[in-house]
């Protein structure tokens, strides 16, 4: 409403909507990309499977969450169903697996935080790291793609999000801001809190899918497909959702008490989680919940300076959608 009245003097809404959308269609990836994909993959089950015949490959990330922008590369995760294996000789045996195949640039990071082989595949041009038994990362990946099945707003929102994320320099986890993952579970909880709501808890339904994971239980409520009318009572289109997210993080989030969690569909205290002083490096400056794994904050990578570049670029983003009278020039801006 706040937005309409704005948009009422400068022009009509439905021209913004349109401009967002356009530039959210110019950011979908080619279903020829999915197609080199495939084949990339397929190369890799063969070469696999000639050591570890039990072994399988799953895709996570931007390439099987539905976020994923043209040219990303491609995650992979091995899993290998023996508790003895030492991933560092894994992935070496990988990697000189790989380097005889038609492969470039192998790599085996075995130091890494998570230990990854990277390589590059000519054929196709896509660049790929492989992990180890990252099950966890493969079933948050289940949860987004599941999310953005049941209102199609929410991938038009996060594209958006993370194209301007990318653009002003926000979406860099090594110097301090935040991931595209923690951006998507961002706009997740901003659409299960639009009222009337956008998206469900699916965590908080009875579970259709269940697994455990290193001792974390992850199960929710995955048939989707009968939840696809879910938002129908919220007509809200993508501009004014956009303007509401950067709206909510420039000034209505508090930031000194509020831990937004997707997985309750809920705001949670810090208190309550214990995030309220720094401990080691995390000192949860911005509190996201992962869905899974509760204890982590994905927003321990903030830091003291970057949680003012944060703050003032939400409140950039905010300004411009308030007062500028084409938004989506200035608001995708490189920095
Ligand atoms: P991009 O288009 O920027 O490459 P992406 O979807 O691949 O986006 P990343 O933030 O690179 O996003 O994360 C890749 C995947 O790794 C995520 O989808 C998630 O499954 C997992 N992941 C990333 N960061 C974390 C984290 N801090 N905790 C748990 N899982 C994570
Ligand atoms: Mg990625």
């Amino acid at each position: 409403r706040q937005l309409r009245s704005q948009v009422a003097c400068r022009g009509d809404i439905e021209t913004w909507n349109a401009s967002f959308l356009a530039i959210y269609e110019s950011l979908i990836p080619a279903e020829e990309e999915k197609a080199k994909q495939k084949q990339l993959l397929t190369l890799l089950e063969r070469v696999v499977c000639k050591e570890w015949p039990e072994a399988r490959l799953f895709l996570y990330g931007s390439c099987a969450n539905s976020f994923g922008f043209p040219k990303s590369d491609l995650d992979v995760c091995l899993t290998i169903d023996d508790a003895e294996i030492n991933k560092s000789d894994v992935l070496l045996r990988l990697a000189d697996m790989l380097q005889s195949e038609n492969l470039q640039n192998v790599q085996a990071l075995t130091r890494a935080r998570v230990p990854i082989v990277k390589l590059m595949d000519p054929t196709t041009g896509i660049s790929c790291d492989i992990c180890v038994n990252n099950v966890l990362a493969v079933v948050n990946t289940k949860l987004l793609r599941d999310y953005a099945q049941i209102d199609t707003r929410l991938r038009q929102l996060a594209f958006l999000v993370k194209h301007w994320a990318k653009s002003r320099g926000v979406n860099e986890t090594y110097q301090g801001t935040l991931s595209s993952y923690a951006y998507v579970l961002m706009c997740i909880h901003f659409l299960q809190h639009r009222r009337p709501a956008i998206l469900p808890c699916l965590q908080g339904m009875k579970p259709t899918y269940s697994i455990t994971v290193d001792d974390v239980d992850c199960s929710y409520f995955d048939q989707v497909e009968n939840l696809l009318g879910f938002g129908s009572h919220n007509r809200e289109g993508i501009a004014q959702l956009v303007w509401g997210f950067f709206n909510y993080w420039a000034y209505r989030h508090d930031y000194a008490n509020d831990v937004i969690s997707v997985r309750t569909g809920t705001i949670l205290s810090k208190r309550a989680k214990d995030w309220t002083r720094r401990i080691g490096n995390d000192r949860h400056l911005i509190c996201i919940e992962d869905p899974f794994e509760i204890s982590h904050d994905l927003g321990r990578v903030v830091d003291k300076r970057s949680i003012r570049v944060l703050r003032e670029e939400f409140e950039r983003a905010a300004e411009i959608i308030q007062h500028d009278p084409n938004p989506c020039v200035k608001l995708f801006e490189p920095y």
